[in-house]
């Protein structure tokens, strides 16, 4: 950051140097495309749970280890203001077809580490509106989330009565070793310091504890397949991981990576192609006729490059 930038954008935006390897050496992969005279209100707008704001910023790609990234970004203090007001109601609405997809994948993450639930302590982190807590809970674990948003939060432990924290994860929030499974459920592609927050995730979880993470894959066939109407370029994700950088920055962050697999998400027909319609326009063509032969609640399970990571903490 230089001292001499005084236009309104320079207290908006802060360039960084590479989240993966700290080098600033890069090539622009995606222009910006914000208007002249943004608003840091304007901006705010940008980052609710689900919101299906198109990405604006510019990416750009590292000469030296390949991690995609916005550079420069909306500065850090920004983002974490607008997660903590934000409210999303068509994003809780779909919370039975997230329980029943957490269910599935904890139970993968159970089968994987090979040891039961039972009364094991599970942390998520970004819980939104609790749905992985309600699944953890069905499985036997004794959950706790943590929810930057003050209305998803409510919403969670009113809805479902289950402990979820305001804020932030920050030191001192819980104490060194109290978790056995702790997960981030496309949160990591969100968060504006990753090494960071996995130092401090490690610290949490007890030695051999288990550390999930799904994030949308960058390079997948399908992002490339999409090209510029890939659903996941959102100004709300700050991070492009693909296979090497997701295990490079696990690894460095002292993860040992066991699993990488395609993540399936179930959610209603009706919800899946609102939420396409401004990315693959053909698609709006659907909802018409969805509705009129009444399929709009019926579950569909999709893949549009999600990916789910398993890694451990070395130890006992
Ligand atoms: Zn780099």
């Amino acid at each position: 950051m230089t001292s001499t930038k005084t236009t309104q954008e320079s207290s908006l935006f802060e360039q960084i140097d590479c989240p993966l390897c700290g080098a600033n050496d890069y090539d622009v992969i995606k222009q910006s495309r914000y208007p002249a005279g943004i608003t840091a209100q304007d901006l705010s707008r940008s980052f609710s749970a689900s919101s299906a704001h198109e990405l604006l910023d510019q990416v750009v790609c590292c000469r030296k280890c390949s991690m995609k990234y916005v550079n420069p970004r909306p500065r850090a203090e920004l983002i974490i203001d607008s997660y903590s007001s934000a409210e999303d109601p068509t994003f809780v609405a779909q919370n039975d077809g997230r329980i029943h997809t957490f269910k599935k994948y904890l139970s993968k993450v159970l089968a994987i580490d090979g040891r039961p639930a039972g009364g094991r302590k599970y942390l998520d982190i970004g819980c939104a509106g609790g749905a992985s807590l309600v699944a953890a809970r069905s499985l036997g674990f004794e959950p706790t989330g943590v929810e930057p948003s003050r209305w998803m939060a409510d919403f969670g432990r009113r809805t479902y009565n289950v402990n979820i924290h305001d804020g932030i994860l920050v030191p001192g929030m819980f104490p060194e070793s109290s978790f056995d499974v702790i997960t981030m459920w496309d949160v990591l592609e969100h968060v504006p310091d990753p090494k960071g927050l996995l130092d401090l995730i490690r610290s949490l979880l007890r030695p051999g504890g288990v550390f999930v993470v799904t994030y949308p894959d960058a390079g997948a066939w399908i992002t490339k397949l999409l090209g510029d109407r890939w659903p996941f370029w959102l100004s709300v994700h700050l991070l492009y991981y693909e296979p090497a950088t997701i295990r490079r920055q696990l690894q460095e962050a002292g993860f040992q990576v066991k699993a990488l697999k395609p993540y399936l998400q179930t959610l209603p027909l009706g919800y899946v192609i609102e939420r396409a319609k401004p990315y693959v326009p053909p698609v709006g063509w659907l909802a018409p006729v969805v509705n009129a032969i009444g399929l709009k609640q019926t579950p569909l399970t999709y893949h549009a490059g999600q990916t789910f990571v398993v890694s451990h903490k070395p130890g006992a």
